[in-house]
């Protein structure tokens, strides 16, 4: 029906979150006719990200600028760290505007069933950080599932060599429930409601 460069760009489109064949179609379809309004421009920005984009080597955000923004901004409060799974989830945070500390990305959860171990995250860098003195609190900010409290539990254990406030955040956040998809006001008042563990 299409020729080749049409169905490899419906199949990376599909890929996203949220868009399945059908929808990617559509999509395809859309930038097609809008070519220099809305598909030749999208291809530019997306060259220039593909270029730019960075992981952050202090927190593991993702950016164009390493130190991230987050990191490099001299008038957030470093004697915090909010620890998250996913940069998702600490842009999450950062929409809220709940949080003024500096975050530590995790890259994922423990999970037995995938084979994910602590030497998979970034378990051993974060208590790297968290034994700067300047550092006093980390809050887990991980997912209700099973996997997020199971990976809480471990990074708990292992801060016990740094010498922190440990908390983690009101649940407000309902099981199996991922940050990215609360609204800012629950999550702010997940933030506040945290409890030292
Ligand atoms: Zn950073």
């Amino acid at each position: 029906m299409v020729g080749p460069e049409i169905e490899r760009l419906i199949q990376l489109l599909a890929r996203l979150p949220g868009l399945g064949p059908r929808s990617a179609r559509r999509a395809a379809l859309l930038l097609m006719k809008r070519r220099d309004g809305l598909l030749v421009p999208l291809s530019e920005a997306m060259a220039l990200a593909a270029e730019a984009v960075r992981t952050c080597s202090v927190c593991g955000n993702l950016d164009t600028r390493d130190p991230c923004t987050v990191c490099a901004d001299p008038s957030r409060d470093r004697s915090t760290i909010c620890v998250v799974e996913d940069a998702g989830d600490l842009w999450a945070l950062e929409r809220s505007r709940a949080f003024t500390g500096l975050y530590h990305v995790l890259g994922g959860t423990l999970s037995a069933l995938q084979g994910i171990g602590p030497d998979d995250l970034t378990i051993a860098a974060l208590v790297d950080r968290a034994r700067n003195p300047e550092v006093r609190e980390v809050i887990l900010a991980l997912n209700a599932t099973v996997d997020g409290q199971t990976t809480a539990h471990v990074v708990t254990d292992r801060l016990a060599q740094a010498d922190v406030a440990i908390s983690r955040l009101a649940h407000g956040v309902p099981v199996g429930g991922e940050l990215d998809y609360l609204d800012d006001g629950t999550l702010t008042a997940a933030l506040k409601a945290r409890r030292p563990l």
